[in-house]
């Protein structure tokens, strides 16, 4: 018998290197699946009713409805298996022709399988007698495809326009039972307010990342809860406050990723799970951009404009991690994070054994300075079209005898709990105005060392008298002063705070905004504050080269800080590129690896009279 003719239906496609799981596994359509809620849930009945129907109009052996999975497809609907795979109802994709469909998103007709390069080496052909082969995708309002419906015949055949009209109608009909079964396991999953997933589903996807993880991946719980909601609440009533929230809800999908799930966890909490994390400057990233996505502008809430910033915890999880876990541990780091008035707070790993070596840590901590444990660096602040120094940072450094070197990230927050941070504070205030001495001394100028402020200290009756008196007991004006606090320590600031900063002033310490673009970002609010200086933070600096929106907000911070006649500093600048376009957008100063690490005052003594200093 003359063999049928190749199919001319089949594009002519190559095998990608991946195979077929990498062809059909991308992100959207997985996404897409993932919300259809069909991979857990069970099949409906009327899927097999359909394959019956499909077999006897086609007069086939075999026809399924699948569901094209990350790796295996599974049968939701089957009419002519038996034995073993009509129980197991999953085949590995490299042995499906499904697959092949989904991939193209269009209806796939194989004649005859055994002579088709496509899939001539899928063993199911042996194993399972699919000779003839006409399947046509389930596609889903998206255009992604779910699998598709199909029929099969053991011998080979053309399949003829008529039969693959029918199909096209069955497969329509089971791609509205899929829709309206995943509307059904929707509204289970989904918070009735925003549409978006619960919390129930936000911990089942947890999961489901968590079991998907790749080697040295983790999966990050964001959750962000809205600031001062119970005011806005109180403010406009329950019904305006709930369009906020919608508002806000809007405005959060926007910062995530296509991988991620974003869902409503309660009330004015949200909570973003992100799979394939690698450290947690990663995840601090995804905060910032959150951070980010709510303080670009204002809401619109009704024609009125409203700002409303939201407090960030983070939980991160490898491969052993419970999903429950993780999203409980981010919830309570933001509350944490509320409590001590930061903007982003991560939740420590491991909660058994952390609750121990944080003890242990408090109270190596609490005995630090009096062992001298505790030292100052200094990192140089350099103005950009020169080259020259401008200044220095101080920055507290603690390497523990008990328990080794912690960065300050873990114990700066840590101090503050226990009000170590004062005497941590004095002790970095005195090595600033020793350092600033010395450069005085050589040089003959006084240079600005500025210093990190935490709100403790800040909240303090005579913090700005004992900073002044420091500095002055070297002979030193407030020229060799710079105080910097980060936007949480200047919103929730009181009286006190304000009394300190103004004093602190009137000596001629110039006042920095840290880590700016990380909290609020309001612009009008710094003019309120008579903030000197803004340091732009470095996730921006880290981004500008392949991320438009990062350039463009640098570009309008210095365009404001122009129009304000406040000076900017662009922290973490690593490379070349980064301080070369930095340097033609106008900005005039940067710190970072790729100017100067941080060094011991000796060194900073050393290169500061090698090098001078701008002003
Ligand atoms: P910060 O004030 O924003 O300080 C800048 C941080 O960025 C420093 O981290 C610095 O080492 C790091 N850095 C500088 N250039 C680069 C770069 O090019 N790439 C990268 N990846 N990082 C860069 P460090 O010393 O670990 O301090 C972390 C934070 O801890 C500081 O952030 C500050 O908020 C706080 N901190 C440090 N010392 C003190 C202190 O004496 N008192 C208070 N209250 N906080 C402090
Ligand atoms: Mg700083
Ligand atoms: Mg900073």
């Amino acid at each position: 018998m003359e063999p049928p003719q190749k199919a001319h239906l089949v594009p002519p496609l190559k095998q990608s290197p991946a195979g077929i799981e990498g062809r059909v596994n991308d992100a959207a359509r997985l996404a897409a699946l993932r919300d259809l809620g069909l991979l857990e849930s069970g099949a409906p009945a009327a899927l097999d009713r359909l394959s019956n129907l499909a077999a006897r109009l086609l007069r086939v052996p075999i026809a399924l409805v699948t569901l094209v999975g990350e790796r295996d497809m599974i049968m939701l609907g089957q009419s002519g298996l038996d034995g073993e795979l009509a129980a197991r109802r999953e085949l590995p994709l490299n042995r499906t022709f499904c697959s092949h469909a989904v991939a193209m998103r269009r209806t796939l007709v194989i004649p005859d399988t055994r002579r088709e390069p496509l899939v001539r080496d899928n063993p199911s052909i042996e194993e399972h007698g699919v000779v003839a082969y006409a399947g046509v995708p389930l596609l889903l309002e998206d255009g992604e495809a779910a699998g598709a419906l199909c029929a099969i015949d053991h011998d080979p055949r053309e399949w003829t326009a008529e039969e693959l009209a029918i199909l096209d109608d069955l497969a329509a009909t089971a791609t509205e039972i899929l829709n309206g079964r995943a509307a059904l396991i929707h509204r289970g999953l989904h918070d009735r307010l925003t549409g978006l997933p619960n919390g129930e589903l936000l911990v089942a996807s947890c999961e489901g990342f968590i079991q998907d993880l790749g080697k040295g991946e983790n999966v990050a719980v964001l959750c962000a809860g809205l600031d001062h909601f119970d005011v806005i609440n109180q403010a406009f009533g329950s019904e305006k406050a709930d369009r906020v929230l919608r508002a806000v809800s809007r405005r959060l999908v926007a910062a995530v990723r296509d991988t991620d799930v974003f869902g409503r966890l309660r009330g004015d909490v949200f909570a973003m799970v992100a799979p394939g994390i690698e450290d947690e400057s990663e995840a601090l990233t995804l905060a910032a951009r959150v951070h980010r996505v709510l303080s670009d502008a204002p809401l619109d809430v009704d024609g009125e404009q409203l700002s409303v910033a939201a407090t960030l915890g983070i939980a991160i999880g490898g491969g052993e991690s419970n999903g429950a876990d993780l999203v409980s541990d981010a919830a309570n780091a933001m509350r944490e994070a509320k409590r001590h008035q930061g903007r982003v707070r991560v939740a420590e790993r491991g909660r058994a054994e952390n609750a121990a070596a944080h003890l242990r840590m408090r109270e190596a901590l609490h005995v630090a300075t009096r062992r001298d444990e505790i030292k100052a660096v200094f990192q140089p602040i350099v103005a950009l079209e020169s080259h020259r120094l401008a200044g220095y940072e101080a920055l507290a450094r603690w390497d523990s005898a008990t328990i080794g070197p912690v960065p300050p990230d873990e114990f700066i927050p840590l101090a503050e709990l226990t009000f170590d941070i004062i005497e941590i504070g004095e002790l970095m205030i005195d090595r600033a105005a020793a350092l600033a001495a010395d450069l005085y001394g050589h040089l003959g100028e006084e240079v600005r060392v500025t210093l990190n402020a935490s709100p403790v200290q800040l909240d303090r009756p005579g913090f700005a008298a004992s900073v002044r008196a420091a500095f002055e007991s070297y002979g030193l004006s407030g020229r060799s002063v710079g105080i910097e606090i980060t936007e949480g320590t200047l919103l929730e600031s009181g009286a006190l705070e304000r009394a300190n900063l103004a004093e602190l002033r009137e000596f001629g310490v110039r006042v920095l905004l840290d880590d700016f673009g990380t909290g609020y970002s309001s612009f009008g609010y710094l003019r309120d504050f008579q903030i000197d200086t803004i340091k732009i933070d470095r996730s921006f600096v880290d981004r500008m080269l392949d991320d438009r929106h990062s350039a463009a907000l640098i570009q309008a911070i210095l365009a404001m800080a122009r129009g304000m006649d406040m000076e900017v500093v662009a922290e973490g600048i690593e490379t070349e590129e980064q301080a070369k376009l930095l340097r033609l957008l106008g900005c005039r100063y940067g710190q970072g690896f790729g100017l100067g690490r941080p060094v011991d005052a000796r060194q900073a003594l050393a290169d500061g009279m090698a090098s001078g200093f701008t002003s």
